[in-house]
């Protein structure tokens, strides 16, 4: 049983681009610039953000982020990323979702530039993922991609579900395992919450994406022997015995997932990590140009 260790995994990605940023600064010029916002102060959205601005320091990439407090309105944060649109220091500008529900997620992702949409959910670039152009692929699916990459999991032809639909990981991940891509060509099944016979539908799969936010949802019964397992959830799950007083749980029964599969993600650890690399390589993209 393999571990798809996104530690390992991520640290490859980071690594290149560092050798890349060095070489820019060797050569004078100045390195990619992501600059983020976040609206309020929810303790999740806080610390990918900071994990995020931090991993761009260890890659050589500069950053900014921009806070407004939860009340902010809607026209203030439109006109801040039309600021960052015009920026030519910035290359990539990313808006920490969810949004407080006063603010228009689509008018938001719709009026951050599609060349600097390191996110890769503007409809511009969802549309160029659906043909199979160049485009920013959004960062949780790259992330997922990068890794079959790093540990050189066969996708050709294989069976893939992937349960969740979310614009943000369950289709644009469906799209891309349906692909004519390296890490594609897989005859993909996509499971909602009105999908029926999930258990039956999974204990078929070659590989399983499952990104739906049900901790534990994933159980061993719904596992082929020797399926390739990628949980994408986070829930963080109370628990007193927490030094935080919570716990992150994904959407897979691991301790079960590892008696069955031949290849599994943690959480943590795992897909997490990965989609931070997802979004520097694609910072790095904006900043080559697309
Ligand atoms: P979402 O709530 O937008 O979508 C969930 C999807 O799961 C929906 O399409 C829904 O139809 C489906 N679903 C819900 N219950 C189901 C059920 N019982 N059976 C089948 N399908 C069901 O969630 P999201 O934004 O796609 O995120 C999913 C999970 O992934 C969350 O736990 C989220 O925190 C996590 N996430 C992790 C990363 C990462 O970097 N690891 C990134 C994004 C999201």
């Amino acid at each position: 049983m393999l571990i798809l260790d996104g530690k390992i995994a991520s640290a490859a990605v980071k690594a290149d681009l560092l050798l890349q940023t060095q070489a820019l600064k060797a050569a004078g010029k100045r390195t990619p610039h992501l600059a983020a916002i976040l609206v309020g102060s929810n303790g999740a959205s806080e610390t990918y953000v900071a994990s995020k601005v931090k991993n761009c320091e260890e890659t050589g990439f500069e950053s900014s982020l921009y806070r407004f407090d939860v009340n902010v309105d809607e026209s203030i944060l439109l006109q801040q990323i039309e600021a960052l649109n015009k920026d030519p220091k910035v290359d990539g500008i990313l808006v920490q979702l969810p949004l407080p529900k006063h603010i228009s997620e689509s008018k938001v992702i719709e009026a951050i530039h599609p060349a600097k949409d390191v996110d890769g959910f503007h409809p511009v670039n969802v549309g160029r993922l659906v043909q199979g152009l160049n485009t920013f692929i959004p960062a949780t699916p790259y992330g997922i991609i990068l890794m079959l990459e790093y540990f050189n999991i066969e996708t050709k032809g294989k069976n893939a579900v992937v349960i969740g639909r979310s614009n943000i990981v369950g289709r644009p991940m469906s799209i891309l395992l349906s692909s004519n891509i390296p890490q594609g060509n897989c005859t993909v099944t996509i499971c909602h919450s009105h999908t029926k016979n999930l258990k039956e539908i999974c204990a078929g799969a070659d590989i399983i994406v499952a990104a739906l936010g049900v901790p534990n949802f994933l159980t061993g019964d719904m596992i082929k022997p020797g399926a390739v397992i990628i949980d994408v959830g986070i829930t963080r799950v109370e628990d007193a015995t927490a030094k935080k007083g919570f716990r992150i749980k994904g959407d897979v029964n691991y301790e079960e997932a590892i008696l069955k599969a031949s290849a599994v993600t943690p959480v943590p650890g795992g897909v997490g990590l990965m989609t931070i690399a997802g979004l520097l390589k694609n910072t790095m993209k904006a900043y080559i140009g697309l």
